[in-house]
């Protein structure tokens, strides 16, 4: 069986040092808040070369805090990829405002341009989203960004680690935001999320708003919202972020196997811009026959998946956005997307079994 994700293993490489360190918290009884949700902040907001991280129980709420910490004009329009998870649209809802829906370019992020063509005097903010692991093209929305006073919230739930022109996403917009749903590049063991910033005043808003609008123990200065990252979570996440960068290598390391070995397959691979160092948390390739090459993935014990299945704008939540996105590229490629399995946990010859079965049905068919 090749894999799609195997969090099994990537525990039993951990297991001695994970339950000496699950045991120890629980003795601690220090569940919220406390020193192992300081220092994993600590560790991550470094890491992610951000001045200020905030814990936060899961991905879509550090969207939904960091939305509502940027205090943007009631009813105003926020600029979302329209080939995202519903995560980061979902935020911009919660918070009162109005989803507007942008293409994505070849390398499946966020367009410069079509962000261009979406903004109107409404508009207030932009959240790329660094997809599969990808960065976005900053520098050129920032651009945008800056003629139209538009704030950028960075959407960085599979892209922990990446870097664009050498800096690391989560410290490039006003914002960042991060998941560590189990299966993300850096995963917890339930869920878990975290906002990065540079800017002081940002990091205390989201801080308070996290934890009930707080400064003290029970000074509100404002009503906010319970979502925390628990101490068991955040000291989970401290025994594995000194693993990140290896895993981050083994990835790049499947991904280079899979563009050079697909090379000459008939699918067509994903584009790699210069400027980026991508962290793989997907490797979509796109191909006509995606199901049938599904199938005949899984018959042979390859699993794959579909990130998504559906555009944005195509799901029934969002129907009232279709007629305006039927041109957008994500909405044309959506059927035709394959997640090739992608880890740490992947072996040679397991690179080599789900290059060899792409190559053997592509051959077949002519
Ligand atoms: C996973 C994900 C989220 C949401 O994170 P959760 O922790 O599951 O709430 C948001 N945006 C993107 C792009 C994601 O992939």
């Amino acid at each position: 069986m090749v894999k799609f994700l195997d969090l099994h293993k990537q525990y039993l490489s951990l297991k001695e040092e994970m339950d000496a360190k699950i045991f120890e918290v629980i003795r601690s009884t220090s569940f919220i808040g406390g020193e192992y949700v300081n220092a994993f902040e600590e560790a991550f907001g470094s890491y992610c070369e951000a001045g200020f991280c905030i814990g936060v129980g899961n991905g879509t709420d550090a969207l939904q805090i960091a939305l509502w910490a940027l205090d943007l004009p009631k009813g105003s329009e926020v600029i979302v990829p329209a080939n995202s998870f519903i995560a980061t649209s979902e935020a911009v809802t919660l918070n009162g405002l109005k989803v507007v829906f942008a293409d994505c370019d070849a390398d499946y992020t966020l367009s410069p341009k079509s962000v261009k063509e979406m903004i109107t005097p409404d508009t207030s903010a932009i959240i790329p989203v660094h997809l599969y692991g990808q960065p976005c093209d900053i520098d050129a929305l920032k651009k945008v960004a800056q003629e139209h006073s538009l704030k950028i919230i960075e959407d960085c739930a599979q892209a922990h680690g990446a870097l664009y022109k050498g800096k690391k996403v989560g410290s490039l917009g006003d914002v960042g935001t991060f998941s560590f749903y189990p299966g993300k590049n850096l995963g917890a063991y339930g869920d878990g999320g975290a906002i990065t910033t540079n800017d002081e005043k940002i990091a205390q808003r989201c801080r308070m708003y996290a934890n009930h609008g707080r400064s003290e123990k029970y000074d509100h200065r404002f009503e906010g919202v319970n979502s925390r990252l628990d101490a068991l979570q955040a000291a989970i996440l401290s025994v594995k972020l000194p693993h990140l960068e290896s895993w981050i290598d083994a990835r790049r390391g499947v991904a280079e196997y899979y563009l050079q070995r697909l090379d000459k397959a008939d699918i067509t691979l994903p584009k790699v811009r210069k400027e980026v160092r991508h962290v793989w948390h997907l490797f979509v390739i796109q191909t006509h026959d995606r199901d049938r090459l599904k199938e005949h993935l899984l018959a042979q014990g390859i699993q794959t998946g579909v990130h998504y299945p559906l555009a944005l704008p195509k799901l029934h939540a969002y129907r009232h956005h279709e007629k305006s996105t039927t041109h957008f590229r994500a909405s044309s490629i959506d059927s035709i997307l394959l997640s090739l399995p992608m880890g740490e946990h992947l072996g040679y010859e397991e690179r080599e079994r789900v290059v060899e079965g792409i190559c053997d049905m592509k051959k077949g068919m002519n």
